[in-house]
């Protein structure tokens, strides 16, 4: 599908946001042919607030995309598991289950700016045509359908891009979403203050959530003897995030009894603000346009599989995309089966991650929950292996799943401790080895989650 195939439009396709799902569909449809605009209002590489861990069942689809050689060789962290900790101190751990499931059982970990300009390299080395620091303000419309967009470059000039079709990647604020109306924004309950570190030790090959009363730290190693630190919490702390961005997260990072290792820790990153999450827009696709990724609806960090489903959603995207250019016919049951596949694909982890997002909201329950999945480690990892987006949500309720993870003490750490014991990273010295078993609390920290 050349220019030529185009008409009036200047391109067939344009891509709004950069992101997992804009340039991961940006390759897909750069391959088969499709003349590609992919537009972003940052300039690459950029970061992204995230946790930084993509779901064991990323790697097949990076894998389809060619950018898995290139994200092996930065030397990303392997994440074959989590660890849990209560608010009341119960630590409890799963590991992804090498024998069942799809794809490995390992998920990779490496920060957003690595990530995504891997990904936005493969869409340039296709052929997509790249338009940085280029904002989309507007959709056009012609005889009821989506025919391009208005857009403002970075000196602040508006024109139109005239397209066959428009995606909106534009993620949770996502402006093509507004645009195709219907947009439904969450209670808005949560913010999250996300930084890298650098740290003589951590944990090494698996990710960790400390749930507190009123938060959550997740922390995860991305390679390089760096770390993820994402701190989830209330809404009501804008303010005084606001006031000391630093001196907020500190203090409640050292609240999860993280305070002797914070202080050996430097930073790799600033902290990056983001919220509130819940979005879940009314329309998926109308003719011409169609929305993928965050856009496509977002509930809630905790569970991170936000990127596999940026990629698997960009992925459905365009096989209903192709099928509409290469017949405009179709494009109507094409945008139907999209929307029934993104739906089938969201809806069911979107109900997972809303029973996490119960449990993990009052503590007396996760502290009951933890204790018994503290003692059947195969329970949770049947969840992380629903959460790694291994196995279906269903697995969750299947009777004879359960009642197998109830019965065997499944790939965890059976009987065993499931309190970190965290290596030295490999070229880096501790200033105190000793401390290399990081102590728990059994005994809420007031006021520091
Ligand atoms: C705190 C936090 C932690 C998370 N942790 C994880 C995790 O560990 N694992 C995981 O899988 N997921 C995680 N997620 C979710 C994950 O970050 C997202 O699901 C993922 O980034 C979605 O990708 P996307 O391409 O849809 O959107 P994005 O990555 O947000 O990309 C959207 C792009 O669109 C651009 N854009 C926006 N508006 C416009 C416009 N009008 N015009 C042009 N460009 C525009 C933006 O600049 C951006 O580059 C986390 C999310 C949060 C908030």
């Amino acid at each position: 599908m050349s220019a030529a195939g185009t008409g009036d439009r200047d391109v067939d396709v344009a891509v709004v946001g950069s992101g997992p799902a804009g340039s991961s569909l940006a390759i897909r449809l750069a391959r088969a042919g499709v003349e590609v605009a992919l537009l972003d209002a940052r300039s690459f590489p950029r970061s992204k607030p995230c946790g930084d861990c993509l779901s064991p069942g990323a790697t097949p689809l990076l894998r389809e995309l060619g950018v898995l050689p290139e994200l092996e060789a930065r030397g990303p962290g392997r994440l074959t598991g989590w660890r849990v900790r209560s608010p009341g101190g119960t630590w409890f751990a799963g590991r992804f289950d090498p024998d069942r499931g799809r794809g490995p059982a390992e998920g990779l970990s490496l920060p957003r700016r690595e990530l995504d300009a891997a990904l936005l390299d493969g869409a340039r080395r296709e052929g997509a045509r790249l338009l940085e620091r280029t904002r989309a303000v507007g959709l056009l419309r012609e005889r009821g359908r989506a025919a391009g967009l208005r857009i403002r470059d970075g000196r602040g000039r508006e024109r139109e891009l005239r397209a066959r079709f428009v995606v909106g990647a534009d993620g949770l604020r996502s402006t093509v979403a507004r645009e195709l109306g219907g947009v439904h924004p969450g209670p808005r309950r949560r913010i999250a203050l996300v930084r890298r570190v650098h740290a003589p030790r951590g944990p090494a090959r698996s990710g960790e959530l400390r749930l507190g009363d009123d938060g959550v730290l997740g922390l995860a190693p991305v390679g390089g003897g760096r770390y993820n630190l994402t701190l989830v919490i209330p809404r009501s702390a804008a303010p005084a995030v606001s006031r000391s961005r630093e001196g907020y997260f500190r203090r409640r990072v050292r609240g999860y009894g993280l305070e002797a290792w914070v202080a050996e820790t430097e930073p790799a990153s600033g902290i990056e603000v983001t919220g509130p999450f819940e979005v879940k827009p009314e329309r998926l696709a109308v003719p011409g346009a169609l929305l993928v990724g965050d856009a496509a609806g977002y509930f809630d960090p905790l569970t991170g599989q936000g990127i596999f489903r940026a990629l698997a959603t960009a992925r459905l995207a365009a096989r209903s995309i192709l099928r509409c250019l290469d017949d405009p016919a179709l494009e109507g049951a094409a945008l139907q089966r999209y929307r029934g596949e993104a739906r089938r694909l969201l809806a069911p982890g979107r109900r997972v991650q809303r029973w996490v997002d119960a449990a993990v909201t009052r503590p007396r329950v996760i502290d009951g929950l933890a204790r018994v999945l503290a003692a059947r480690p195969a329970l949770p990892s049947l969840l992380f292996d629903v959460t790694g987006d291994r196995l279906p949500a269903r697995a969750l309720v299947r009777p004879d799943r359960l009642a197998r993870a109830l019965a065997s003490p499944g790939p965890g750490e059976p009987g065993g401790d499931a309190r970190p014991v965290w290596p030295r990273t490999p070229g880096r010295s501790s200033p105190d080895s000793s401390s290399s078993m990081i102590s728990d609390r059994t005994h809420r920290t007031p006021g520091a989650t």
